[in-house]
This record gives C-alpha cells, structure tokens and sequence, in this order.
C-alpha cells in the first residue's frame, strides 16, 4: 500500500498531532455539519481538529433520502427563507462536486382528489424555481396526461390529470460528508475517526479550552486543548450542552425517517417521484444504478440514538403509502432488498407536529463558550459551517491571517472536478474505450464514476494489480476497498460496506457474496489476531441481517 496524507496509517501520526500544541477550534462530531464546519475553518487558515465517535457520516449524513434539494413542502409551510437558501446552495454543491451532486428531473403526479391542485403546484414549483434562481432548460414543466406517461409509463393512467416536472439533485450523503472531510485534510485541518469527545475541559473562569478523548482503537484518553470547541453532534447536540450544564430554552425534537430499497426489476422506475399520500404527506420515489428507493416516514423518536431500528409499524406505513400511489404494484416486505432508518435533528416547536417542524439551523452560544450547531440539512451544510466560523472568527477578534469571509464556495470537493455532465458522459466513454479486455460492465463503471469522480482511476490501477484474481466483480470490490484504506481512512469493513461505498444498502448482494474476502483483506492489512476477526466478522452479519430486515420479514 502506498502512503496518503488519509490513510489508516496515518493515524497514530493523527493522534499525536491531536495532542501537540493548542488548535483554534476543535469540532466534535464526524456528519456534513462538522466536516463543513472543519473546511471552513480550515480554509481561513485557523488551526482545526475533528473528532468523530464512530466512523464519519455514521450518523444521519448516511441516513438520508440522499437529495441536495430545496425541499419543496417547505415551500407549502411557508417557510421562504429555507427554500431560497437550501435552493441557492444546491447549485454551489453541484458546482464544487459535479459527480456526486447529480442533476435530476424529480415528477410530481398530480391526481383528482389530491389537496392540492395542479394551478398550485404549477404555481408552487414556479416559485421554487425563481427562489432557487433556477434558468433554462431546467425551469419547472407542467406536463399534461399524456407526456406524463411518455416519461413515467409505471404510472397509473386513472384520474392522473398530468404532472410537474422540476429540477433536483441526487447525492450520496456519507461520501459526499467523507469528500468534504478529505478536502478539509487537505486544508491542514486534523480529523479523526473513533475518538469520542468525552469531557469538557475548562479554564479558572469556567471558559471551554479542550476537551478529554477515548480513542476507541487504541483505547486510550488523552486532551485535546482548543480555544473554541464546535459542538456538531447532530442529534447528540442536547447531550452534549447537558454535559457542558447548558441545556437551557430550544432544545431539539428527534425524528426518525426510514427507506426501503428495491430491486429496480420489481420497481422498474424511469424517474424519481415526488407524490402525496392519503395522510397529506409527500413521499420520495428514487431510482439508482440497479434499485430503487422509498421514503420516508417522519415520526417522534425517543428510543436508542445509536441503534435506529426499521420497525414492522415503518415498513407497513410506507408499503402502504405505496400502495395508494400504485395499487397494481405488487410490493410485498420480502421484496424489499435493504432499509436504513436515520434520525433528524430538528429544533422543536411548541404545537407543530413532526413533519410541520421547521428544518432551519441555529446557533447556541453557552455561557461556557461552547458553539452548537443544531438543525438544518445536509443540503445547506456548506451555508451552515460559514455562519459557525462567523462567529468564531468574530469572537476571535482581528487576526492578521485569518480570512473574514467564507472561501468554501471556491474549494472544489474533488481533485480535478468535472466541468459539467456532458463531461462526465465523455469521461466514462473514454474510460471505457481505454480498459483491457478483463473490463467491468458500463453500468459499473458509472456507478463508480458517481461514488468517486475521477479518483476512479486509482481505483482501476489496483484493479489492475489483481490481475491474478478470476472473479472480476470480486477483483473490483477489493479494488474499491483497497483505495478506501489507503485514502480515506476507513478503519473497520463497516467503514467501508456502508458509508465508503454503500454497498450496504445499494449492492447487498455483493456485500453477501464478498464479506468474507473483505474480512481476509482487513486482517491481512491491519494484522487482526482470531478474536478480532471474529467479532468484526459478527458485526457484518448482525449489520446485514438489519439492513435486510430479516425478523420484519419473518414476521409477515
Ligand atoms: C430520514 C432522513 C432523510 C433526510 N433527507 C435529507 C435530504 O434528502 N436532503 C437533505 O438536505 N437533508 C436530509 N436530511 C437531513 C440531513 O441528513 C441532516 O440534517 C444531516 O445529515 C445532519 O448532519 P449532522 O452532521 O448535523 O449530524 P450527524 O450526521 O448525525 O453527525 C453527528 C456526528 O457526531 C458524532 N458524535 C456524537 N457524539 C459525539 C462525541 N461525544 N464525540 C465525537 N463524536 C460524536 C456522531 O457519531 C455523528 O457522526 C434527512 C434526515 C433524515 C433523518
């Protein structure tokens, strides 16, 4: 293995780097929101550390629907501001990170019966377009029944009176978080993975100057000293002010949301959907490389943070929902491939039920001096982490060579971005003319292409090294984990199963089929002894069988 500035060999160097000296601000928490707030820092040149208890985007930013969007029911809740800016911003991350911010025309059938009428959506999604400064081509189409259905055949054709047809974007949340990781190391910002922040440390006058750390690998405590400590928990954000004895006023409402994958032959969708239910409610249609998705559900979470689990009551409410769209489809729970269920971490709101809750983010400064960042979404993180380094570079006072502004919006999230989609089109074809003859389908190649951009070809120079290897699907998942390891700090297989490649929930089978070889190459790279193997070997198992819902399944 070659050595990177992000691989797991760099971590005892990491650590030390944690412990030496007096950083300017200390993040604690490994989602988009404190990945965003550490390549804002960063890039304005304060000393920045991160520290993240699991692996990164182990949290809610693998958990979502996966959409960098405006989030159009919030237009309907009149809440402008969050469309307008959540619309602005989408079109910045598109920029930054042209592979993994895919454009998308999302449908929005429109049924007799359903509240709101087609003048409205019309209206509505004109609207969207103008706060989101939406132009050209990509401008909302109302579509009568018949172009409807030239696009969308699946559709039902009773009393469909036609659709709305607008622009989003697609992502993956968990690379997107690690690509913006990745880019704040590259800023000489210092981010860890498995060191949980446990304690505050503060100075004689009560003020927060670091916090005391478990290294969870090398079990072991050591201080981190900090000048201005970012609380980006996500859901834990309460949690942690209790610790700090400064959980005072707004505080956060949980809710949980959960998706169900399935194979693209049984859901064969040409495009993503965007539709009402009988409850009022609006649910997400999302075809990827293979699969299909649904969601989400959005109900009042009180149970374990760290293990969600996808309930038979989740699953049932959202075939249901299905069903009301398409009654002929016949989706059953055996059909259903993989689900992942994640918590949102909203600020609460007397009266306003779980869906009406605004998905604004705040600040709250405790008496302390700790900084936390709550709500929000993973579409305006880069918004969100400009705001949090506002305020500590205002607090810092005048600094001669620290930036005022925000340079986020100018820091590409991948080396040698693509300039646009038909770019990337021509990439993929010119890859694909250029591969030997033990070359993978097209379809993977683009679904590559998507994960990593043009860190692809690393990927293919180690597919080329295991030139021995027969099975070419095989030869390929090691060729992944293999770049994984030695560029973006993956630690344990879960790492790299669900939040590297998300093979988890997107290709379970070749998580099945291939589990046991990414275990040998684990244990052969970090020299696992029987015991660790095993129980890292139980944690895939225990991980498929959730993803898989197999006591759900067995109930039904
Ligand atoms: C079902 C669902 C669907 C969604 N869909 C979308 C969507 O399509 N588009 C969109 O824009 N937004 C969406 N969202 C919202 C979005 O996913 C979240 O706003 C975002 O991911 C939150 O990121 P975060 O970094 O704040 O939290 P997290 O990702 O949860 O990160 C917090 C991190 O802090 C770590 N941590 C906690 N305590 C400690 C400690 N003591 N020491 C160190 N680390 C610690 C955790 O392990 C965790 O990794 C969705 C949310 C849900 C639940």
């Amino acid at each position: 293995m070659t050595e990177s500035s992000f691989s797991y060999e760099q971590r005892l160097s990491c650590l030390d780097k944690l412990q030496s000296g007096t950083f300017d601000v200390i993040i604690i928490g490994g989602g988009i929101t404190g990945a965003g707030i550490a390549l804002d820092a960063a890039s304005r040149g304060l000393k920045t550390a991160l520290v993240e208890k699991n692996d990164f985007a182990s949290g809610t930013s693998s958990r979502s629907t996966k959409l960098i969007h405006g989030g159009l029911r919030y237009l309907k809740q009149l809440q402008i501001h969050v469309v307008a800016e959540t619309g602005r911003e989408r079109a910045i991350v598109h920029r930054l990170a042209p592979h993994l911010v895919v454009p998308e025309k999302m449908m929005l059938p429109v049924y007799k019966g359903l509240s709101t009428p087609k003048w409205m959506i019309s209206l509505g999604l004109w609207m969207y377009d103008l706060l989101a400064g939406v132009r050209g081509d990509d401008r909302k189409k109302m579509l009568n029944k018949e172009q409807t259905l030239a696009i969308e055949p699946l559709l039902p054709e009773k009393n469909l009176r036609g659709s709305g047809y607008y622009a989003e974007y697609i992502t993956d949340d968990a690379r997107l978080t690690i690509e913006v990781i990745k880019t704040a190391v590259k800023q000489k910002a210092v981010c860890l993975n498995y060191v949980e922040s446990k304690t505050f440390l503060y100075d004689d006058k009560g003020k927060i100057n670091g916090i005391l750390c478990y290294d969870h690998l090398e079990n072991k405590e050591f201080r981190i000293s900090g000048k201005y400590v970012v609380n980006a928990t996500g859901i834990w954000v309460d949690d942690m002010r209790k610790r700090d004895k400064s959980l005072s006023g707004k505080h956060l409402l949980i809710t949980k949301g959960i998706h169900l994958v399935f194979d693209k032959k049984k859901l064969p969708l040409h495009n993503p959907l965007y539709f009402e239910i009988p409850d009022g409610r609006m649910i997400f249609l999302i075809p990827r490389h293979g699969i299909t998705y649904v969601g989400t559900t959005d109900t009042v979470y009180k149970g374990d943070k760290d293990n969600i689990p996808v309930n038979g009551e989740d699953v049932h409410y959202l075939l249901q929902a299905f069903h009301a769209l398409f009654p002929d489809i016949d989706l059953q729970p055996e059909d259903i491939v993989a689900a992942w269920a994640g918590l949102r971490p909203l600020i609460y709101e007397s009266g306003k039920s779980a869906s009406e809750v605004s998905r604004k983010d705040e600040i709250f400064i405790s008496p302390s001096g700790l900084i936390s960042m709550a709500g929000g979404k993973l579409t305006g993180y880069r918004k969100m982490s400009e705001k949090a380094v506002n305020r500590i570079v205002k607090k810092a006072g005048k600094h001669n060579n620290i930036k005022k502004r925000s340079v986020t919006k100018n820091i590409w999230l991948t080396d040698r971005p693509f300039a646009s989609s038909k770019e990337i089109r021509n990439y993929q074809k010119e890859l694909w003319n250029n591969l030997g003859p033990e070359k993978t389908d097209e379809e993977t190649l683009s679904r590559l292409i998507f994960k990593y951009g043009k860190q692809v070809e690393k990927i293919l120079e180690h597919f080329n090294r295991y030139k021995t290897e027969k099975d070419t699907e095989k030869r390929l998942i090691l060729s992944e984990l293999d770049f994984c390891m030695e560029q973006e700090m993956v630690c344990k297989p879960l790492d790299f199963l669900e939040r590297r490649s998300s093979r988890m929930f997107f290709e379970t089978g070749s998580v099945k089929k291939y589990y046991t070889d990414i275990l040998d190459r684990f244990s052969e790279i970090f020299h696992w002894d029987e015991k660790t193997y095993r129980e890292e070997k139980t944690a895939v198992e225990k991980r498929l069988d959730e993803v898989e819902i197999k006591k759900i399944r067995a109930q039904y």
